[in-house]
């Protein structure tokens, strides 16, 4: 059968592309539905000594304004996920280009658990490693094996285990050390038959009581429960407009605790905080905002603070993305001014 060739269009607006719906044109853009058109573009963006950026599903991002002067690769290889059995685990690959909540559904339909704290988590198959997502006590380092990749040093495609990827606190060697050398292009999972749902948050455990419920049902109530915080994307809803998160949960030395403690005239069991590597803490980014007074509802310009979510940053209709740096900006400044603390942005960022 023939290949389709490749299109390379021209001054595509990249608003729609994300859920933020915000940002400019790219100069080229590409849909990539396979490996051999991977290549093609590769070879035409080296051709024209132009950058390229690799776009999932645009729910973890934020485009400047002015757009990206380069190719965009938007990752559209999609197709039913292969698996392989062995008795006591299922893997499943899945192309990079899959939409991650659908996975999500198909194995948690079939019994399975491993994934059902995911659920409702927007974006692509291929989006889940780069910053190892996470949601409810679980994440993708736990069932991921496998990540098969273009490396853009060699142009060969290879496959990563998962140690390879260095997998940490919604980060890998993806969005660190290698960010923008390798291109996922399908993920294989393991899952083994018999595990129970992981039913560790207190919203999970307070939602099923005594009961133990399948994959499907937590699946379900994580969906619900997010729509109740505005983390779920729902077509028309103001608080859909947001790209989840905006700030990650800080990790900062024991002493931060006193600093903060002292600010705010509070004693230090009264801070919300968690146990982290090489003996420091993490504490809730939202509980830091709230203190500092960016609280749900909030409004600068067309920007704001989704009314159900005081981490997601939300664009309240006409946002540019020079809307949504104010008050990112806004809240950094006063979130260090009081406690010392740079609270560092979770989507990534094209374009200034
Ligand atoms: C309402 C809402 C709720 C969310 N909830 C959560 C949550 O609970 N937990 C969580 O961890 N995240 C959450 N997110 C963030 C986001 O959904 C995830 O990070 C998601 O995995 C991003 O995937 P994507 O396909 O949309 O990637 P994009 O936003 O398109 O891209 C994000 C980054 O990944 C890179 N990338 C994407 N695809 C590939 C690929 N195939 N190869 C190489 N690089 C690639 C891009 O270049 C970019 O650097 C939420 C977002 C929203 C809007």
């Amino acid at each position: 059968m023939p290949q389709t060739p490749l299109e390379i269009q021209q001054n595509i607006p990249l608003a729609p592309f994300t859920t933020l719906r915000i940002g400019g044109p790219a100069r080229y853009f590409a849909e990539i539905r396979t490996e051999a058109a991977l290549l093609e573009a590769i070879a035409f963006a080296r051709k024209n000594s132009l950058p390229v950026f690799v776009l999932g599903g645009g729910s973890n991002l934020l485009v400047a304004d002015s757009g990206f002067d380069g190719l965009v690769l938007h990752i559209a290889l999609d197709g039913t996920p292969s698996s392989t059995s062995n008795g006591s685990s299922i893997e499943y690959t899945v192309p990079a280009g899959a939409e991650w909540n659908a996975f999500v559904l198909s194995v948690c339909g079939q019994g399975i658990s491993g994934v059902e704290c995911l659920a409702g988590i927007p974006g692509t198959v291929g989006g889940t490693p780069v910053q190892n997502v996470g949601a409810y006590g679980q994440e993708v380092a736990e069932t991921v094996v496998a990540v098969r990749v273009l490396d853009l040093e060699t142009t060969d495609f290879v496959t990563l285990s998962n140690s390879e990827c260095g997998f940490a606190y919604r980060r890998s060697i993806f969005n660190t050390t290698h960010r923008g050398r390798y291109i996922v292009t399908a993920v294989t999972f393991r899952f083994h038959h018999g595990r129970k749902p992981h039913l560790t948050y207190a919203d999970l455990t307070r939602y099923f009581g005594e009961t133990q419920p399948a994959p499907i049902e937590v699946y379900h109530a994580v969906r619900t429960i997010r729509h109740g915080k505005g983390m779920l994307i729902v077509e028309g809803e103001p608080d859909s407009r947001s790209a989840g998160s905006f700030f990650k949960n800080p990790i900062v030395a024991l002493d931060t605790l006193q600093r903060i403690g002292d600010t705010l005239q509070l004693s230090h069991d009264k801070i919300p905080h968690w146990p982290a590597e090489s003996g420091q803490i993490k504490l809730p980014a939202a509980w830091l905002l709230e203190r500092a007074g960016f609280v749900k509802g909030y409004i600068l310009g067309n920007a704001g603070i989704s009314s159900r979510h005081t981490l997601a940053l939300i664009n309240r209709g006409d946002a540019h993305a020079a809307d949504i740096f104010a008050l990112r900006d806004a809240i950094q400044q006063k979130v260090n001014a009081l406690f010392g603390i740079h609270l560092e942005q979770e989507p990534v960022q094209l374009g200034r």
